[in-house]
């Protein structure tokens, strides 16, 4: 059965995460606080258009992922497992319990004087999963229910991946559960960098994540490509780069990030592997050049740097 020692659950209650559950957990995210206090927005809403205000932080698998990326935020010394057990809790009681969640976190802004109450009204009824948090979601084996659970209450979901398990995307494919946008994470230009960088447990984990990228092409959703830059370690290899990313067709975005020296990566990592904004533009324009595709946006405030063949008018979604 899939469940979350108590040792681990205590650890991210003490992050202030909340376990829905028996292995999920809701984050109020930095940006979801920050635009109900009208103090700014992620990067992705002035991307893609998703409300943070309305936004979902969470994770159905929070103590299970097969890699261990050095550039991770989460405690990996907690992990559960590299696979989940088959008894896990139900999609649609992990929904409710994350609404519920979600919900009672962000009771607190209403007594705030700095709060936007209509934001706050919003805030409600949460319109946007992002299933990402911590741990690695393609390993929870209801993921295409859960999904399909999201849509069903006419919400929209963004999943990031670690790009290992190409075989559940493309249960999603065929069981019609494709997220509203699918991330995969790209963090190595070649294999020697990909075992140094995401230190898999997989054996063949480099041969996962270039099939990940080979069938995004049949994949009939918006689809992002991130990679997180990291300095002197992974911000080289422009060619390479590139050779890896046109396996995933040209109708994918490629966000180019900064690594962040936050949570438990400042064990693994320097403060110096943090590039700048300016290091992560110079880098996104020379694989831009490299691919023929074009600099499409840019968030300063979160060093992140946008790339498309072709900008398109849909990209910023509306919601009401
Ligand atoms: S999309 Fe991500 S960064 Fe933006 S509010 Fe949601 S969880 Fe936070
Ligand atoms: S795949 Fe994601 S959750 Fe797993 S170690 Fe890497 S960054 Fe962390």
């Amino acid at each position: 059965m899939a469940r979350l020692s108590e040792k681990h659950k205590q650890a991210l209650e003490n992050a202030h995460y909340e376990i829905v559950g028996r292995h999920s957990a809701v984050e109020i995210c930095s940006w979801c606080k920050k635009s109900l206090l009208d103090e700014g927005v992620c990067y992705k809403q002035k991307f893609y258009g998703i409300n943070c205000h309305r936004c979902c932080q969470m994770t159905p698998s929070a103590g299970w992922c097969d890699q261990n990326c050095v550039f991770c935020w989460r405690a990996q010394e907690l992990n559960e497992g590299i696979r989940m057990d088959a008894d896990v809790d139900a999609p649609k009681k992990i929904v409710d319990g994350c609404i519920k969640a979600q919900i009672r976190k962000l009771s607190g802004f209403k007594g705030n004087e700095k709060t936007n109450m209509e934001k706050w009204k919003q805030a409600q009824e949460p319109m946007h999963f992002a299933i990402s948090l911590t741990g690695e979601p393609t390993l929870y084996p209801k993921l295409p229910k859960l999904i399909k659970e999201i849509h069903k209450r006419e919400k929209t979901s963004f999943l990031v991946t670690n790009g290992q398990h190409p075989e559940m995307l493309l249960r999603l494919k065929h069981e019609n559960a494709l997220p509203t946008q699918l991330y995969i994470s790209v963090d190595a230009p070649t294999r020697e960098l990909h075992t140094k960088i995401d230190k898999s447990t997989n054996k063949n984990a480099w041969e996962r994540l270039n099939k990940t990228l080979e069938i995004l092409p049949e994949l009939n959703c918006r689809k992002v490509i991130r990679i997180t830059l990291i300095k002197d370690m992974n911000d080289c290899c422009v060619s390479e780069y590139a050779q890896l990313l046109e396996k995933a067709g040209d109708d994918v975005m490629v966000e180019v990030k900064a690594y962040m020296f936050i949570g438990y990566s400042r064990k693994r990592m320097e403060k110096e592997n943090m590039p700048t904004h300016e290091e992560v533009m110079e880098f996104s324009k020379k694989l831009a050049q490299e691919l023929g595709w074009n600099v499409i946006d840019e968030g300063v405030r979160s060093r992140v740097v946008l790339l498309a063949k072709k900008d398109f008018k849909s990209r910023i979604m509306k919601f009401n």
